[in-house]
C-alpha cells in the first residue's frame, strides 16, 4: 500500500459528532438511548441514516425485513460489495454505542474514502440489521437470520410485540418494508466493527479486539416436580423439595462450567417457583439454563455433564426433573483470512490489540455461516453495556473506526 494511502484516517472529530446527533433520537434522561426496533423514533434515525447515505452517495436498498444497505460502487461492478456495518436499534434502556458505533463507523468510513477521492475496486455496502437487539420482537438477529435463510421472511414478518402487532405491521407502520426479497442483497464479505460489552480490553489496556470467534450457546427449559408439603409439619427427611433441588444444580452448573474453563459459561437466570408461599414446601419449579463455550466439544461435554448431575440429584432427592433443550447455537468462527486483514490494519496503525471472543450474539455471528465474516472490538467503559451509562472514549472509537477503514481497503483493494 502506498505511503498516503497507508496514513489515510477517518474524521474521529466527525464520527464522535455523529455518534452524539443520532443519541438524540430516542434519548433517556439518563444519557442512553431508548429506540426499540421499528418504533418512531427508530424511524427517526432510519430517516437520518438514508439521508446520510444518499448524501455520501450511496445507493440505499431496503429489503423486505427492513434490514437497509447503502451501496457505493466499484470500479468492478460485478463484484459483490464487501459490507459492514451493524444495527441502530438499542435495548429499553440502551446506550449510545451499541451497534450505532458500527453502523456509523461504517458511514464514516465512505465518507473518508470520498473526501479523499478514492474508488474501490469492489463496491462497498454498509448496512443497518432490523432488530438486533431482541427486545421487542424475538429473536434477536432476525433480519441477518433470515437473510441467511435460519427463517423465512414470512415467519419473521408473523412474530408479534408483547401489543401482540406484528412485525409485518410495524414495517408498515414506518414504511420500512421494502421491496428487496431478503438474501438476495449481494455481499461478498462482512466486517462489523462493536463494543466489546465485556471487560477484557479495559482491563489490560488493549484498544482493539481482533475478533476471531463467537460463543456456541446452549438453552435449556427446566421444570422440578417435587411435592408441596406443610412447612411446619413434614420432617427434613421425608420432603421432595423443588428449591432445594433447584439450589443443588445452580451449584452442579456453577461447577460444571469451572471444571471445564475458561472457555465454558453457565448460568440459571431464571427461576419460578409455581405458586409460592411462606409455608409451603416448593413443589414445583420451573427454570432456565444458559451454557456457552466457543469450542463444540466443551459444548457436548457440559450438556452431558450437566444431564448426569441432574440424574443423580433428581434420583437420590426423589423429584422429577425435565430438562429440554430449546435453542443449541454452535460457535462461530470467524474467516481467517479476515480476522488476519483486521489484525494485520490493527498493526499497520499502530494500535494495541489482541485476539478475543465474542461472548454476545452478534448479526456478524450469523452472517458467517454464509458469508466470509469478521469482527472488530473496542473497549467500553467497565465493559457494561445493555445499559443507560454505557461508555465508549472518542479515541477508542475513532481506532476501531481506522481499522475498519483500513480492512475494508485491503479487502475492496483501490482502483488502479
Ligand atoms: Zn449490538
Amino acid at each position: 500500500m502506498n505511503r498516503a494511502l497507508s496514513n489515510l484516517q477517518i474524521d474521529s472529530a466527525r464520527l464522535w459528532d455523529t455518534i452524539h446527533e443520532t443519541a438524540k433520537f430516542g434519548a433517556t434522561k439518563k444519557g442512553g438511548v431508548r429506540r426499540l426496533t421499528l418504533s418512531a423514533e427508530d424511524k427517526q434515525v432510519r430517516d437520518w441514516f438514508r439521508k446520510a447515505c444518499e448524501d455520501a452517495g450511496l445507493e440505499v436498498h431496503v429489503d423486505a425485513l427492513g434490514s437497509m444497505f447503502g451501496v457505493r460502487k466499484g470500479r468492478d461492478t460485478s463484484k459483490p460489495p464487501v459490507g459492514l456495518g451493524s444495527h441502530l436499534d438499542t435495548q429499553p434502556t440502551g446506550g449510545k454505542y451499541d451497534g450505532i458505533l458500527g453502523t456509523l463507523a461504517a458511514l464514516e468510513v465512505v465518507r473518508t474514502l470520498n473526501d479523499a477521492g478514492i474508488e474501490t475496486e469492489v463496491p462497498i455496502c454498509i448496512c443497518n440489521w432490523t432488530n438486533e437487539e431482541g427486545s421487542r420482537f424475538a429473536p434477536a438477529m432476525m433480519a441477518s437470520a433470515a437473510y441467511v435463510g435460519d427463517f423465512t421472511t414470512d415467519d419473521i414478518l408473523s412474530r408479534k410485540d408483547a401489543e401482540g402487532v406484528t412485525v409485518g405491521e410495524a414495517l408498515d407502520s414506518i414504511g420500512y418494508r421494502g421491496d428487496v426479497p431478503v438474501g438476495t442483497q449481494k455481499l461478498g464479505s462482512f466486517v462489523e466493527l462493536h463494543i466489546e460489552q465485556g471487560p477484557i480490553l479495559e482491563a489490560e489496556g488493549k484498544t482493539i479486539g481482533v475478533v476471531d470467534s463467537g460463543q456456541g450457546v446452549l438453552w435449556y427449559d427446566g421444570k422440578i416436580t417435587g411435592f408441596e408439603s406443610h412447612a411446619g409439619s413434614t420432617p427434613m427427611a421425608l420432603r421432595r423439595d423443588a428449591l432445594a433441588t433447584l439450589s443443588e444444580i445452580v451449584l452442579a452448573m456453577e461447577a460444571i462450567a469451572k471444571k471445564h474453563g475458561p472457555n465454558a459459561v453457565g448460568t440459571i437466570g431464571e427461576a419460578v417457583i409455581a405458586k409460592p408461599s411462606r409455608n409451603v414446601i416448593p413443589g414445583e419449579i420451573a427454570f432456565t439454563m444458559d451454557c456457552r463455550s466457543t469450542d463444540g466439544a466443551i459444548m457436548d461435554a457440559l450438556d452431558r455433564d450437566l444431564r448426569a448431575a441432574i440424574a443423580e440429584i433428581s434420583a437420590r432427592r426423589k423429584v422429577e426433573v425435565t430438562v429440554d433443550l430449546v435453542w443449541r447455537k454452535p460457535p462461530t468462527h470467524f474467516n481467517p483470512k479476515l480476522v488476519d486483514a483486521v489484525e494485520n490494519a490493527a498493526k499497520m496503525l499502530g494500535y494495541s490489540h489482541r485476539r478475543i471472543t465474542s461472548g454476545a450474539g452478534h448479526d456478524a455471528c450469523n452472517l458467517n455461516v454464509k458469508i466470509p465474516t469478521a469482527m472488530v472490538f473496542v473497549p467500553c467503559k467497565d465493559g457494561v453495556s445493555h445499559n443507560e451509562i454505557e461508555d465508549a472514549t472518542q479515541g477508542d472509537c475513532a481506532a476501531g473506526a481506522n481499522v475498519l477503514l483500513h480492512t475494508v481497503l485491503s479487502l475492496a483493494g483501490v482502483a488502479s
